[in-house]
């Protein structure tokens, strides 16, 4: 993206032109989530104002309106990654897709999970992708196992034949770590779960906003991602996984909306995707996520891709500029999106975050929602700086030196 690109992009969203501390917001905490364009904005109101109803209920013009404006955001959002409209479930966001995932598969049905089947995830995940397996497999009897990290900050494939084998029943990665930016080797993961029969799990949360994600492409069988982390509202996510394998698993949440026939003896289901939606939906939110995969799709994810390793590269260089700085994860750029997170020697990153945050530069701090990637390479806690498509080269500056300023203040050399 050309600077001229960039500043048209940044027009559209309302919050880049207000002030922080007197400073102008420098926003480097997308990867947490992202600010929202006015298309996306507008497509929420003007869908309340127009056309707003109940779905899939009543006869009535709104109703109807509201319903095709549903399942055609579905449509939308699926075929954003590659998939049929029917291989959508809408969530509330990813820990939703993916605790619906884990718990479908520890109740009665062809796939539920028992002792003696495994589960592998890896040591770079998120808590929402580790925390639902950890509880399916103390419900079950399953035992989860782990890809480990290596010193290099990739994760570490050299034992993947002994991790991954015919006990293994779900292979969960994430598809870009949010903690060491890194692209984990998709391709690699899902032969070594294909040849042993796996289901694999992609957490893609941190690669749907910012790079082209096919799933027949990737050759995944399901993944979850969030609305808010790619421009769209909160409350809004979806598990997409191929229409066979949802029509296996049986439903999580029950109630209104995902019944067929209801006696006082039992119920029928729904087929997928409705049988996993109980309850009434969030149909402005999907209407609005569709508008945000609408703008990402103009501006293009390749070009939203490229913008961020080039920006990504600027942040790395630029922390890595300054003394007294570790970063997470690879120290070459070409591994990496336009994520960074690292330490301060002999700050809490509570502290780095209230020093960015006086020169107007929003970060996040913490173990971001990773306690095990942190505790892996012997800190609890980093900053983090991610940029997305309206991040500047000028805020990445103005961040690398505020960021220069954070020791000194401290009294520290
Ligand atoms: N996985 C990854 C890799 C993430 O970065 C996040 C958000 N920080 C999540 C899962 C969870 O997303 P949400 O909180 O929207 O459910």
């Amino acid at each position: 993206l050309t600077g001229a690109e960039v500043g048209a992009i940044r027009a559209d969203f309302p919050v880049l032109s207000r002030h922080v501390n007197g400073r102008p917001l420098v926003y480097l905490d997308s990867a947490a989530t992202s600010q929202r364009p006015v298309q996306v904005l507008d497509a929420e109101r003007s869908f309340a104002e127009a056309h707003y109803a109940a779905v899939h209920r009543g006869a009535h013009t709104l109703a109807g309106e509201a319903t095709d404006a549903f399942e055609s955001a579905r449509e939308r959002v699926a075929g954003f990654v590659g998939m049929p409209a029917e291989a959508l479930v809408w969530t509330k966001n990813a820990t939703e897709a993916l605790n619906l995932l884990a718990l479908s598969l520890s109740f009665p049905g062809p796939r539920q999970l028992g002792p003696g089947d495994e589960i592998v995830t890896t040591e770079q995940e998120h808590h929402a992708n580790l925390v639902p397996w950890q509880e399916t497999c103390a419900r079950t009897g399953a035992t989860l196992r782990y890809v480990p990290l290596g010193d290099d900050g990739r994760l570490d494939l050299s034992d993947l034949g002994s991790i991954v084998t015919e006990r293994t029943k779900v292979l969960a990665f994430s598809h870009v770590s949010n903690v060491l930016a890194t692209v984990t080797p998709v391709a690699q993961l899902v032969a070594a779960a294909r040849a042993v029969g796996a289901l694999t799990v992609l957490d893609a949360c941190q690669s749907v906003p910012h790079l082209p994600v096919s799933v027949p492409e990737l050759g995944v069988d399901a993944i979850a991602f969030s609305g808010h982390k790619m421009l769209g509202p909160t409350g809004i996510g979806a598990l997409v996984a191929r229409p066979e394998l949802l029509s296996e698993l049986p439903p999580v949440l029950t109630g209104g909306s995902m019944v067929e026939v209801v006696t006082l003896d039992g119920t029928t289901y729904r087929e997928p995707p409705q049988r996993f939606e109980a309850g009434t939906q969030p149909v402005a939110q999907a209407v609005a996520l569709a508008a945000a995969v609408d703008y990402l799709e103009k501006v293009g994810l390749q070009r939203v891709h490229a913008h961020e390793l080039h920006l990504g590269r600027l942040l790395l260089d630029g922390v890595r500029s300054v003394p007294g700085v570790r970063v997470l994860g690879p120290e070459d750029a070409e591994s990496r999106i336009g994520t960074v997170a690292f330490s301060v020697d002999g700050v809490h990153p509570h502290d780095v975050g209230q020093v960015l945050d006086d020169a107007g530069v929003a970060v996040r701090v913490g173990h971001h929602c990773a306690q095990p990637v942190h505790r892996r390479y012997g800190v609890t806690a980093s900053t983090r700086a991610s940029a997305y498509l309206y991040t500047t080269e000028a805020e990445v500056e103005t961040f690398v030196d505020a960021l220069r300023t954070v020791r000194p203040f401290f009294g520290l050399g």
